[in-house]
């Protein structure tokens, strides 16, 4: 048989389902990869994160070459060209991993009607999850909307079924090689119509690879206190890894649990909560899959506030929020970081869109639309899932109206002002605690410490404790 292996979020080689069943199953084996021009045209995803998925790809392209399986590319519509593909190569069989977007599953369905009518097989793989949506139910086969629930069938399972990782397969070499022209170099950001950049964190399954080792090795173990200091390296930072697929998440839970069954000073609460942050994940990708009406709107018609009228207010606001200039420096640190990096800390992220959503009252939506653009690890699931959470209209969401304190959540977080002061210059001489409150400085410490508010830095676009109570007002009466 003559097969197409087509790489989509799973840009790697090892614990690849699609790749290791097209070389058991194939006599010869084409890996193919499709830049899908609409999605780009759409710019929904912004340069950090095409930027990264170059690099991946550069990684993969590598990897194949050097075991004499090029890559082949195609740039257009996505069912087009697998299907054009398909026909030009002669092929019997199409093998992929499967996506639970609904933009995804909508081009699969149709991908995989257009190859039947060709008499083309499809073969599709469970891969981006280790338990997809309907291996973790309830015990009368619902989906779980409580992230507790879900997490306790989620172990349950993991106990009872350990799905191994699977090597890099042995058959994945030059004697599968189809003759075709040589592939031509992967295009660079610039001809895709984006911005070049280096990405912030190293594209590449290999890097991925290193960034798991040094975490199990080191900050995995003091990572219930560590992953909330956004100062410090105290994450993995592989969240864009299981984005594109470089790392599997089978594989980051072995390693996990390798490092703990060899003792030492390794802390199981540490190493348990960063699965459990894997287990969100899949949470968040089960419920899209099975409710994925959320992309649309909230999945709780639960009365909250309703957001501010659209208008120059609103804009005004919402481009203080994004330019990181709103006055509050934990919040202003977060955009800034998310700018020039394309990452925000988990925490930070939390701080800046409860400021959003409760402090701003603007929509979480646009707050979500903004973060897919600038996030390098932008994930439909993760994002949405994270942004309704914050906007209490999630499944699991975050309780009632509970509203952050932007500069209790800094002085708690990030007390000595490390973090803010990497991202807020204008901030850099300002000690701790004034950091989190630079507007309470007199005017004889803002110049001394070049930080005149109003010049040098913004003073607070609303002011917190108004805002809140404002907040809490308008939730009491959409009550009613
Ligand atoms: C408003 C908002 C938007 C977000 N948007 C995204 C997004 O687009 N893409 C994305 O991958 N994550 C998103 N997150 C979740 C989280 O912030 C990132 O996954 C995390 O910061 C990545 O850093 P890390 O890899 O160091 O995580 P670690 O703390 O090392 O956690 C390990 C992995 O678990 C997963 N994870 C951790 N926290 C969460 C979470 N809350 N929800 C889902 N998965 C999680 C990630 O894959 C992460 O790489 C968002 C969170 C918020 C509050």
């Amino acid at each position: 048989m003559h097969g197409i292996v087509w790489f989509r979020r799973d840009l790697r080689l090892s614990d690849q389902p699609a790749l290791t069943a097209a070389c058991k199953e194939c006599r010869q084996v084409i890996p193919l990869f499709v830049f899908d021009e609409p999605l780009l045209q759409s710019q929904v995803f912004g340069s950090a994160c095409v930027n990264f998925m170059l690099g991946c790809l550069e990684d993969l392209a590598e990897s194949l070459a050097a075991r004499g399986l090029p890559l082949q590319w195609r740039r257009g519509e996505p069912v087009e060209e697998v299907v054009s593909a398909a026909r030009e190569w002669k092929i019997d069989v199409v093998y992929w991993n499967r996506d639970y977007e609904p933009r995804a599953l909508e081009r699969d369905r149709l991908v995989q009607q257009r190859l039947a009518q060709m008499g083309v097989l499809v073969r599709t793989f469970k891969d981006h999850v280790v338990f997809e949506a309907e291996e973790v139910r309830s015990a009368t086969g619902e989906p779980l909307q409580r992230y507790s629930a879900y997490r306790a069938r989620w172990w349950a399972k993991w106990q009872a079924t350990k799905p191994p990782v699977l090597p890099v397969p042995s058959g994945c070499s030059g004697d599968k090689a189809v003759p075709l022209s040589p592939p031509r170099p992967i295009p660079t950001a610039h001809e895709l119509g984006y911005e070049p950049l280096t990405p912030w964190i190293e594209a590449g399954e290999r890097q991925a690879r290193k960034r798991l080792s040094r975490f199990v090795a080191g900050p995995i173990h003091t990572y219930v206190d560590g992953r909330n200091r956004p100062a410090i390296d105290g994450s993995s930072k592989l969240s864009p890894h299981f984005r594109f697929g470089t790392l599997s998440p089978r594989t980051a839970v072995h390693a996990a649990l390798a490092a703990l069954a060899q003792g030492g000073r390794v802390s199981r609460p540490d190493v348990l909560t960063w699965i459990d942050e894997l287990v969100w994940r899949e949470f968040f990708q089960q419920v899209l899959s099975a409710f994925p009406r959320v992309v649309d709107g909230p999945f709780r018609s639960l009365a909250v506030p309703p957001p501010r009228q659209p208008g120059l207010e609103r804009d005004r606001l919402f481009q203080a929020w994004c330019d990181g200039r709103t006055g509050y420096p934990i919040v202003d640190a977060g955009m800034r970081q998310l700018k020039l990096t394309g990452w925000m800390h988990n925490r930070v992220r939390m701080i800046v869109a409860s400021f959003l959503i409760k402090d701003l009252r603007i929509d979480w939506q646009s707050g979500e639309r903004y973060f897919m653009k600038q996030l390098l690890d932008a994930d439909v699931a993760a994002n949405n899932g994270n942004w309704q959470w914050c906007a209490s209209t999630g499944t699991d969401a975050m309780r009632g109206y509970r509203i952050f304190n932007p500069v209790l959540q800094s002085k708690t977080f990030d007390p000595q002002g490390d973090y803010i002061r990497r991202y807020v210059p204008a901030l850099a001489k300002v000690p701790a605690p004034a950091i989190h409150e630079p507007h309470l400085m007199t005017d004889g410490e803002q110049r001394r410490l070049g930080s005149r508010i109003g010049l040098d830095y913004p003073a607070p676009i609303v002011d917190h404790r108004q805002a809140r109570l404002e907040y809490l007002a308008l939730g009491k009466a959409a009550q009613r």
